[in-house]
């Protein structure tokens, strides 16, 4: 039997890009950024990966995929994600794995993101504590005493807690859940909302626009921020938590929003707010999912 690599690799699938690279003793390597285009499905996607990790490496020792969305751990399979249309019940646990010829082990991303801020200890190793990534959706993990949470399986989906009894309705099949009122769509309706006009506007240049002062974009994100406060709290309520971490695309502009959620919070609870902004990179994510791949196949 050929001996493997020694690397463990590292895969972030998002609606947009996909991150690929490997973790090695001496640290995490990116190698490749790819084009998701979830419309061509996940059987071409998959193929680039595995071509991809082919050049460097012909006997992976492990994978690890993170991805937006439902993940059924136990079977290896990504239900349903509102980032990827169309991509449902799909084993990528299984295809990949007869691809590369390693095992592979797959989790949703935010889960993925907690387990490399847990492995750098930027999420203490004791205590109960929130990782929540804001987004295109809401992630959301429980962890424990440096250890996932899962509960019967799917423990932590934050984003589809209900806030609005008949709200705005989510893909998930729901209405009013958190995400749709405090997530980047969200966001942006808001902005539209103030600004009075219905161009497409994306969250940065709504970050630049308050940057600038300007009145449309500060009420989007007071209006964000009072959503966000409306979760934390129930979440305090829920769990009292020794804190939260957030994380994801929307925390650069977490300034403009996170006194707002603040304030919120404060207007229905008095628990002590500890909510703390985790730095990340682009590739957090891949690094996350190369560590998970490693820590199940041990
Ligand atoms: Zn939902």
């Amino acid at each position: 039997m050929q001996a493997n690599s020694g690397m463990h690799w590292g895969i972030d699938i998002g609606g947009t890009t996909t991150i690929i690279g490997y973790l090695k003793p001496d640290g995490f390597f990116k190698t490749a950024t790819l084009e998701t285009n979830p419309i061509s499905g996940p059987d071409s996607l998959l193929k680039s990966i595995s071509r991809i990790i082919d050049e460097t490496d012909h006997a992976p020792y492990s994978a690890g995929v993170g991805i937006a969305g439902l993940v059924e751990r136990s079977e290896g399979m990504l239900v349903s994600s509102p980032n990827l249309p169309g991509w449902k019940d799909y084993p990528i646990r299984g295809n990949l794995s007869s691809m590369l010829n390693c095992p592979v082990a797959i989790d949703n991303d935010c889960n993925v993101f907690a387990l490399g801020a847990i492995e750098s200890s930027s999420i203490p190793d004791s205590g109960l504590w929130l990782m929540i990534t804001l987004g295109t959706g809401i992630g959301g993990t429980i962890i424990h005493d440096g250890t996932i949470l899962y509960g019967s399986g799917y423990a932590g989906e934050f984003g589809h807690m209900a806030v609005e009894a008949s709200g705005k309705k989510c893909l998930c099949g729901s209405t009013g859940c958190w995400e749709k009122y405090a997530a980047s769509e969200a966001l942006i309706d808001y902005y539209k909302k103030y600004a009075k006009h219905a161009i497409y506007i994306s969250p940065k240049e709504i970050a630049h626009q308050a940057s600038l002062k300007r009145y449309a974009a500060l009420k989007a994100f007071e209006e964000f921020g009072t959503w966000l406060g409306i979760g934390l709290t129930s979440l305090y309520h829920c769990f009292s938590p020794d804190g939260v971490f957030m994380a994801g695309g929307l925390m650069g502009a977490s300034e403009f929003f996170l006194k707002h959620a603040e304030t919120e919070f404060h207007r229905r609870c008095t628990r002590t707010w500890k909510v703390n902004v985790l730095p990340s990179s682009s590739d957090a994510g891949a690094e996350g999912a190369a560590i998970m791949g490693r820590n199940r196949t041990k």
